[in-house]
């Protein structure tokens, strides 16, 4: 008997079709005697049409209500799951988020999770019962309705993992593992096996889709063992203990799987692609102490996170270009804010591009090897592609390059890797 819980996106939640699908692997889990907790997204598309409501009700939306409204794809998605199991004989319910509770902290509309109560839930799943918990939603500390940010629902997952201590956090999407690229632009990508918490830390921060970074954050954290899969899968297929899909393990764990044969020593990953961000430039700041410290403060203080930043040398005249970028969806608030201190801080012209993708490569490997990086600007070099600005971390190197060219950067890296896949 093992503890697992079974997390469904959005689009495995969308219909009453596809909830009997999700119903029958999670009896097949339940059939093998294990305990199951399940958490599940709002059907597919249906966060955003909520998000559009509160717009059109009204754009400077309280975020407390803009909570009570989103947060209730995820209900109605446990419900219908609950009754979907019970049509197939299963003892069901539904624990939403201020049933539980699942407590959090922080602001509205981006919650963190600071506690589960786990002893009801174990208690029912120990007695029998399958739990349906709604992803994304949680209760603040004056009892009102909080949800965690896009994509909150694999971070539920996690915390529900943790708080029961599962033996396993199956993560079911609509595609069947973490590849070494997207698929759709590189036919030739591999789905992995494994890849190490770590990379695919990097891996969701750059934009691969697969998980919420901060779910991997937690997993780390809480040592949960997580595993990526397909829940488009015919009835008959063999159950998530049996199906490869990628399984998320620590560095040691990803040494043994390489010395029993499993997996191959890689020097990169994976490669991502963000078209999410945009380029700021601010020309002509003075160059001395304090004055990027006057850019980046009033931006975080309004949560707007700032990715690469780039500081040209400076000029004869005491002065220096700022570059850098922000979500593409901040981008306008980001603008506002620095033309605001524009006497402050001292510059001349803000120039904006959103026309910029980022493109990353991770890799564990990278730590123990030079020239990932090299390889990497010669690539792009040898097919005309002009690298904007570049940041690095120990495992990861990154550029920012013209949109148009994403697709062939990802392309020419993932050969210039030897990811391709041999046919
Ligand atoms: N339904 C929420 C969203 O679309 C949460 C999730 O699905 O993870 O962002
Ligand atoms: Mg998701």
């Amino acid at each position: 008997m093992a503890r697992i819980v079974m997390k469904f996106g959005g689009t495995s939640m969308a219909g009453t079709e596809r909830i009997r699908r999700v119903a029958n692997l999670v009896r097949a889990q339940a059939a093998r005697g294990d305990q199951v907790a399940v958490v599940v997204s709002a059907m597919a598309g249906e966060t955003d049409r909520l998000v559009n409501f509160c717009r059109e009700a009204n754009p400077l939306y309280d975020p407390a209500e803009y909570d009570v409204v989103v947060a209730s794809g995820e209900q109605v998605t446990s419900g219908l799951l609950a009754l979907t199991l019970q049509a197939l004989g299963c003892k069901a319910r539904s624990w939403l988020g201020w049933q539980l509770p699942i407590q959090t902290i922080e602001a509205h509309a981006k919650a963190r999770i600071d506690n589960i109560d786990a002893p009801a839930l174990i208690a029912a799943m120990e007695a029998g019962e399958i739990a349906v918990i709604p992803g994304f939603q949680g209760v603040s500390d004056d009892g009102r309705i909080t949800t965690l940010g896009r994509g909150g629902s694999d971070t539920s997952a996690v915390a529900v993992a943790a708080a029961i201590k599962a033996d396993r956090c199956d993560i079911y999407t609509d595609v069947d593992g973490v590849y070494t690229t997207d698929p759709r632009i590189v036919a030739k990508a591999r789905k992995q096996k494994a890849v190490t918490y770590e990379e695919m830390l990097e891996l969701a921060s750059v934009g691969a889709k697969v998980l919420q970074t901060r779910s991997v954050g937690l997993a780390m954290k809480e040592k949960v063992r997580v595993q990526v899969l397909s829940s488009f899968i015919g009835d008959g297929a063999p159950p998530a203990d049996d199906l490869p899909g990628t399984m998320i393990v620590s560095d040691e764990e990803m040494d043994e799987l390489v010395e029993k044969g499993l997996m191959e020593r890689q020097l990169v990953t994976g490669i991502a692609h963000d078209k999410n961000e945009a380029k700021v430039i601010l020309t002509r700041v003075p160059d001395r102490p304090g004055a990027v410290a006057n850019i980046f403060e009033p931006l975080a203080a309004a949560s707007i996170n700032v990715d690469m930043i780039i500081q040209n040398v400076g000029r004869d005249k005491g002065e220096t270009d700022v570059t850098f970028t922000v979500p593409q969806s901040d981008l306008a608030r980001a603008q506002a804010l620095l033309e605001d201190r524009r006497d402050a801080i001292g510059f001349n012209r803000i120039i904006t591009d959103s026309k910029i993708a980022k493109i990353s490569v991770v890799g564990v490997g990278m730590k123990s090897h030079a020239g990932v990086a090299s390889t990497m600007f010669r690539a792009l070099s040898d097919r005309g592609i002009n690298i904007q600005a570049i940041s690095t971390s120990e495992i990861k190197v990154s550029v920012m390059i013209d949109e148009d060219e994403t697709e062939l950067a990802v392309r020419v890296l993932h050969t210039a890797y030897g990811l391709d896949a041999v046919s």
